[in-house]
């Protein structure tokens, strides 16, 4: 009895060291799987932190995506009105001729007959009357118009004449027509170019789609403050797709797009 006593007390010290021994084991282990993952998470935690940061970014540049930024140099964004005069020198660098036998820059030929095109399968046609004018063509149309003023009103001064022409037709170098980029448009239901072309169904669907094209409705109806010219419905012009998009959206003017209000 005594030696199994005794057996068993051994058997019991040997268990308690094996279990010593297996806890201790079992701590290294711990304590080297702890440090390895310590170490291995770091790295991957940064790599969280920058693709986190990567989709703030995004969502910040998502955001901002409607305020390009306006490189103002740009040809289609060229800006003649009564403040920036253009001067005599300035012409599209290639005039073409469309179908409808009016002259424009070659560059938005494409983008026009597309609009046209897509308007008229729309069932709203529209054709263009007018669009590019030379500068010399305006000194004319100008000169013109003083020579009106003068006869009706003798009294006045040749500058005040002058002045006075400027309000019915475009100082030369100020018309935006010079830049081939404007374009009259008219149609079936209305051939004139005053405020009703508005009713037409032209009208309405350059009102909703023009921009998809890069164009805008130049002079809208309540900024005649700001483009200093009367409401325009038939007056068209090429700025490109991103800029039409955020002009006519958000229903502002050019001059308001480009920051040059005066
Ligand atoms: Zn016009």
């Amino acid at each position: 009895m005594a030696r199994r006593k005794k057996l068993k007390l051994r058997m019991d010290r040997i268990i308690l060291v094996l279990l010593i021994f297996v806890t201790i084991v079992c701590m290294i282990i711990l304590g080297i799987y702890s440090l390895i993952k310590t170490l291995t998470r770091e790295p991957k935690d940064d790599v969280k932190s920058q693709s986190s940061s990567v989709v703030s970014s995004e969502v910040t540049s998502q955001g901002n995506a409607f305020t390009p930024p306006k490189d103002t140099s740009a040809w289609e964004l060229i800006l003649a009105n009564p403040s920036n005069n253009i001067g005599q020198d300035y012409a599209p660098p290639e005039i073409v001729t469309t179908n409808e036998g009016v002259e424009m820059d070659s560059r938005i030929l494409e983008a026009y007959n597309k609009m046209a095109e897509d308007a008229s399968n729309a069932g709203a046609p529209f054709w263009a009357t007018s669009a590019y004018r030379s500068y010399q063509l305006q000194v004319d149309l100008f000169e013109k118009q003083v020579q009106q003023v003068l006869s009706e009103k003798p009294e006045l001064t040749e500058e005040q004449a002058k002045q006075e022409a400027g309000t019915v037709v475009a100082v030369p170098g100020t018309s935006e027509h010079q830049t081939g980029l404007a374009i009259d448009v008219v149609s079936n239901e209305y051939t004139s170019l005053d405020e009703n072309f508005e009713t037409s169904k032209a009208f309405q669907w350059l009102q909703q789609n023009c921009y998809k094209y890069g164009f805008i409705l130049r002079f809208p109806k309540g900024k005649e403050d700001i483009t200093k010219i009367i409401y325009e419905p038939w007056h068209y012009r090429y700025v490109g797709v991103e800029a039409a998009t955020e002009i006519m959206t958000k229903g502002i003017t050019l001059e308001e797009y480009l920051g040059k209000v005066e």
